[in-house]
């Protein structure tokens, strides 16, 4: 792990903070019914090693939901955020939800995908599609 932290991030109402000590990857909006639903319109995450993340979470408020077996959300119980997306398949890695990150990110948005998932009202921004992942 590195020992310069690249990025730090919280929930609204700072129960749960973290830091990212390695690189993030440029940021994909997901519109699948699962991240439309879990962030009330679509996932916009960058992703990192998982362990490069250091969660502080001293009450104990992070709490992870798993809509199917192969996929967690994870989001602060005191105030509701969203925080995090993993696979468990891929525990290696984790998605962060980058509006939790400090700014500036220095991160770009760069794909969306599950445009066949996303909801009729959201005028999306020229962004490279994928229908599915
Ligand atoms: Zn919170
Ligand atoms: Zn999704």
């Amino acid at each position: 792990m590195n020992t310069t932290s690249r990025a730090s991030g919280r929930c609204l109402c700072g129960g749960v903070s973290f830091q990212v000590f390695g690189d993030l990857r440029d940021v994909f909006n997901c519109h699948c019914h699962r991240c439309r639903r879990f962030t009330g319109h679509h996932m916009a995450a960058t992703a990192a090693n998982a362990a490069d993340l250091k969660v502080e979470d001293d009450d104990g408020n992070l709490r992870w939901f798993y809509p199917v077996a192969d996929a967690g959300y994870a989001f602060c119980q005191k105030c509701g955020s969203s925080l995090f997306w993993q696979a468990r398949l891929a525990t290696d890695r984790i998605s962060i939800c980058a509006g939790t990150l400090d700014p500036p990110t220095n991160l770009k948005t760069i794909h969306a995908w599950w445009t066949s998932e996303a909801s009729d009202y959201h005028a999306r921004p020229a962004l490279q599609e994928f229908a599915t992942e």
